[in-house]
């Protein structure tokens, strides 16, 4: 029995992870802000959830999913002040706060089918649980965890005990944080808004009425809230990257705790930023961002590029981005796909088990806190190694269930069309006659008909995007 072991945020180490009820384990990752197009950083984290989530299949475990969209309330700065991320962009735009927000969630549903990530069981809109927050709010009030600004209602942090567990940091060194952002009504600088107020004399295009008066939630509640409802208080696991770690899952946990006086998520797990070179973070903010459409797509790359790309550093460290790096998964994930083509011709003879050593050294390795550099060399090894054919395809198609790397179609596909094959031959013979411009407006030719020109040893290839 190979143990999965994860690591989780709260204890500052790897734990053996066990579902808090048999049978379902309940997972929650934090969803898009839909202003922008999500940028390949963010998307960087929801392949290392989609591993997360793959991985949890694999060891047999069922899985119900909920993932949020940020359709309101998430601000310019993350602790209560600037302006509303949404409405900013429809200004932006010349659009409605709501048209906004529909357009980047389709965005964004289409970045992830690109790379494979598997759908949530339940898509939820922070604008669709507004009762829920209210509710949420209403009963932190009861409680005696709130106060009134003119600004909003307030979670008051110095009542919830181990405020910094999921940190780690000093409270003084949060606080002190927290002062850049100046709100002279705030009893502590970590104090949190629940509800904010529609700023008077100003009309916002999203904001409903409470008990408290008209406005719109926090960030930070709406997740509360969304998770809760789908999957009850106690639930399993809650990911997101790590700038969520020191406020706004810092919050969630206060605010739910404080709601319940039940832990609210056993396992709370982050992933490293993507970096560009020079060690800078991508963000939205900065407008370095690359999307996967304008890096990937639009230069003739299969978004599968990225997804092996990302498979290369492991969740928890920083990941660079680079041209090299992109050019060494466009060649790893095409001499993989060759190698899979190679094996995948045994397969009638295949009885579709994984080889049992190579099966146990993938699940080791992904079992360890999802160590897919690691699950990649056994991938290599095992496809390397004097088992028969049938046996590595079978080892693939079973290994694919994690790694959704399209691997269980290359056996589908059909000999090249009349169009892409005569440009091959064309490319074939120019290459013979060293004519080399030709055969470059031949490689564009056939790439923009959606194949891919290989210069292999053992002559041209042409395989399909
Ligand atoms: P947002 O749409 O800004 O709410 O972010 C969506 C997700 O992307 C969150 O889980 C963030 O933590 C994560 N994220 C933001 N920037 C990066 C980055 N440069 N690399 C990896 N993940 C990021
Ligand atoms: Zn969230």
């Amino acid at each position: 029995m190979i143990k999965l072991k994860l690591y989780n945020t709260l204890a500052r180490r790897k734990e053996e992870f066990k579902p808090l009820k048999p049978g379902e384990i309940g997972l929650y990752t934090c969803g898009p802000t839909v202003y922008d197009y999500a940028h390949i950083g963010n998307l960087r984290t929801y392949i290392f959830e989609d591993i997360l989530k793959r991985v949890l299949l694999y060891n047999g475990f069922r899985v119900k999913h909920v993932m949020n969209i940020t359709d309101v309330g998430h601000l310019t700065g993350d602790r209560d002040m600037g302006e509303d991320k949404i409405e900013k962009g429809a200004a932006r735009e010349g659009k409605t706060a709501w048209g906004i927000a529909e357009y980047y969630t389709q965005a964004f549903k289409e970045d992830i089918a690109r790379l494979n990530i598997l759908q949530p069981d339940i898509w939820v809109k922070a604008t669709d649980t507004i009762s829920d927050q209210i509710a949420l709010v209403k009963a932190l009030e009861e409680k005696g965890y709130t106060y009134h600004t003119a600004d909003g209602i307030y979670f008051d942090t110095s009542k919830f005990k181990n405020y910094t567990k999921l940190s780690h940091q000093n409270i003084e060194a949060l606080q002190e944080g927290a002062r850049v952002e100046k709100n002279p009504e705030k009893r502590n600088p970590t104090d949190f808004a629940l509800w904010k107020f529609s700023p008077q004399g100003t009309h916002r295009q999203m904001e409903w009425d409470s008990p408290w008066g008209i406005g719109f939630p926090g960030w930070h509640i709406e997740c509360s809230a969304m998770s809760m409802k789908f999957l009850g208080d106690q639930l399993d696991i809650h990911c997101g990257g790590i700038d969520h770690i020191d406020v706004h899952h810092t919050n969630e946990i206060a605010q739910s705790e404080a709601a319940t006086g039940k832990r609210f998520f056993n396992f709370w797990m982050h992933g490293a930023f993507l970096i560009i070179s020079g060690g800078k973070k991508m963000a939205k903010s900065e407008e370095n961002f690359l999307t996967l459409e304008n890096a990937f797509i639009k230069q003739g790359l299969n978004p599968l590029v990225y997804r092996f790309a990302a498979f290369q550093t492991h969740y928890r460290k920083p990941m660079e981005y680079s041209d090299e790096s992109v050019e060494a998964a466009r060649n790893g994930l095409l001499h993989l796909q060759n190698q899979v083509r190679q094996v995948a011709k045994a397969k009638a003879e295949s009885d579709n088990t994984a080889h049992a050593e190579f099966k146990d050294k993938f699940l080791q390795a992904v079992n360890d806190d999802l160590n897919m550099p690691r699950a990649m060399a056994v991938v290599q090894e095992m496809l390397k190694s004097a088992i028969d054919d049938s046996q590595k395809y079978a080892s693939i198609l079973d290994f694919n269930r994690v790694l959704g790397l399209n691997l269980d179609q290359l056996d589908k596909e059909q000999a090249l069309p009349e169009a892409v094959q005569k440009l091959a031959d064309a490319r074939k013979n120019a290459r013979e006659a060293k004519d080399f411009a030709a055969s470059d407006r031949l490689r564009d030719e056939i790439e923009a008909l959606g194949y891919m020109v290989q210069d292999t040893k053992e002559g041209m290839k042409v395989i399909k995007k």
